[in-house]
């Protein structure tokens, strides 16, 4: 069946949701599924674990932090096992965002520094770029503005060299950072470079940044140029093309403040009752505290002191009331993502639990046909061998059941020792009764034989006094490698070592019974 997109198709269409910084993460999102889906027929499970990460970066932008974090769960587990190192950078940048988004600058710093340790020669240039400025943004965050600036410089050098247009959203980021850590001078030269790089590269900057710029000139006092930057960001904002319609109010307050500085109190007022407007319609708390922090500046400035001073108690109540909702907030997220992981762990040792024999510990049937097939396929050389207890019956019935479990026990700690150390990438596995598997990857016949036969002899030689009051242990065991068969399957395979077992109970028990070139091989 012809599908209307090959891998490399599609591995571009993620890159371009990877690589890109849209507003409409809704749209983004159902982008992604629908390139997941793509990707489940293509039978892709790397282009999968991207499409998957491409969404819960998506849901973690639409605020849903656990859907994000148990999705980037099942990336991480595929990424660590298979080592996808450009996949677990990528991974750590959205541990980073989540962190910083929940409050908390360490953790997302070293998230934040893993992404950038992960980058190498397979990451995009947007990549090197990107995971450097939001390192430096995480320093920032966490107070260390000198090691920010460091990798800001070092985004910036790459940005440059390669004329990447990540470098316009990373001058701002910069500049944001100085002018909010009270650098001004600083902030100034950055939005410089911005405002001139825009021009150069003939960029129009989006509303967002010009924000920043227009809020770093009214701290340096270049009233009029704010203006006018700010009069550009609502024009562009208009345009419906750059953010949300809900940035529309923090922008009309930077106007006020510039208006405010220029002595136009009768515009600043009304730029402010705009953007309380907006604050109103679309519940904005944070806007609404910058609001009323405005309102009491600009009735100062025109001296009313009496009405600045209620509307600056009306600005610390809100101010108060975001704090306290902003924490409680974070705290359900974090809640509801320590559950997420918690169900996760959980479902897990369900998973495990149900894979396992209750009474020896070993896999159990289950575990085997879920892994047997796959590992055939994957393994030319995988041995395979039945072992089934001698005369167990007897055990059972001259003793007890109770002593017949605790032999059960003891052989299936033997069997399992005895693979570990013959066969690090092997397993035993209990078939049910008294009859066991185990499985031997990269193994040929001849080795198999000597490790099992070691095995025997191990079982049988066993101080069995304890348990069966001398009553003897033996097991036989019948080999079947991939080799020897036609078609190496499952049923193939384990039908060819039931026969060798067959053969090992009829020539006696206690043997290991294989096919070689030259005919059964049994060791006794
Ligand atoms: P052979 O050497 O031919 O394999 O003889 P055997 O007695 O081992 O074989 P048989 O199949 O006749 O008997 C297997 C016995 O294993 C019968 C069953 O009661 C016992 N058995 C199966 N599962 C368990 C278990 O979980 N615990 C105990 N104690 N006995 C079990
Ligand atoms: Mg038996
Ligand atoms: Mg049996």
């Amino acid at each position: 069946m012809d599908y209307p997109i090959d891998a490399d198709m599609l591995s571009a269409a993620l890159l371009d949701i990877e690589d890109k910084r849209s507003w409409d993460a809704r749209a983004e999102l159902a982008r992604a599924i629908g390139l997941e889906e793509v990707a489940h027929l293509l039978g892709d499970p790397h282009l999968i674990a991207r499409a998957r990460l491409c969404q819960a970066n998506m849901r973690m932008r639409l605020g849903d932090i656990s859907a994000a974090t148990e999705q980037i769960w099942q990336v991480h587990e595929w990424a660590v096992a298979n080592d996808a190192r450009v996949l677990m950078a990528r991974m750590h940048m959205l541990w980073a965002y989540i962190h910083q988004h929940l409050g908390d600058a360490e953790q997302g710093l070293e998230h934040a520094l893993l992404a950038v340790e992960l980058l190498d020669d397979d990451c995009t240039t947007h990549m090197h770029i990107w995971h450097r400025t939001k390192l430096a943004d995480a320093f920032w965050a966490a107070d260390s503005m000198d090691a920010a600036r460091i990798r800001y410089a070092q985004a910036e050098e790459l940005a440059v060299l390669s004329e990447h247009p990540a470098l316009l959203c990373l001058l701002n980021n910069h500049a944001y950072a100085e002018y909010s850590s009270g650098n001004q001078q600083r902030a100034e030269a950055v939005a410089d470079r911005l405002l001139r790089l825009a021009d150069e590269w003939e960029m129009p900057l989006e509303p967002a940044y010009l924000d920043t710029i227009g809020s770093i000139q009214i701290g340096n006092g270049r009233y009029a140029e704010a203006e006018g930057i700010l009069e550009l960001c609502l024009e562009r904002h208009a345009e419906g093309k750059w953010d949300d319609a809900n940035d529309m109010a923090q922008y009309l307050v930077t106007l006020a403040q510039a208006q405010r500085g220029l002595g136009k109190f009768a515009m600043a007022q009304a730029s402010l009752d705009e953007a309380r407007q907006q604050c109103v319609e679309r519940d904005l708390g944070e806007a609404l505290v910058r609001m009323h922090q405005e309102q009491a500046e600009l009735y100062a400035a025109s001296g009313d002191f009496e009405a600045a001073f209620t509307a600056h108690k009306t600005f610390f109540t809100a101010y108060q009331n975001l704090h306290s909702l902003q924490r409680e907030a974070r705290a359900r997220t974090r809640q509801a993502m320590f559950e997420t992981v918690e169900a996760r762990q959980e479902a897990e040792r369900f998973r495990e639990q149900a894979r396992r024999d209750p009474l020896t510990g070993l896999h159990n049937r289950r575990h085997i046909d879920e892994n047997l097939p796959t590992l055939i396929d994957s393994d030319p050389a995988l041995t395979i061998a039945l072992v089934d207890l001698d005369h167990f019956k007897q055990i059972n019935d001259r003793l007890s059941h109770n002593v017949g479990d605790q032999v059960l026990v003891r052989v299936a700690a033997m069997l399992a020792e005895g693979v570990a150390a013959g066969c690090p990438g092997g397993f035993a596995a209990r078939m049910g009764g008294e009859e066991f598997l185990i499985v031997l990857p990269g193994t040929t016949t001849g080795r198999a034989v000597a490790l099992l036969d070691g095995i025997r002899r191990a079982v049988r030689d066993h101080d069995w006094h304890g348990i069966t009051r001398g009553l003897p242990v033996t097991i036989s065991i019948g080999v079947a490698t991939s080799a020897e068969v036609q078609v190496p399957t499952q049923p193939a395979l384990l039908s060819t070592a039931d026969s060798h077992l067959y053969a090992a109970k009829h020539a006696g028990r206690d043997r290991v019974v294989a096919a070689t070139s030259r005919g059964y091989a049994s060791a006794a």
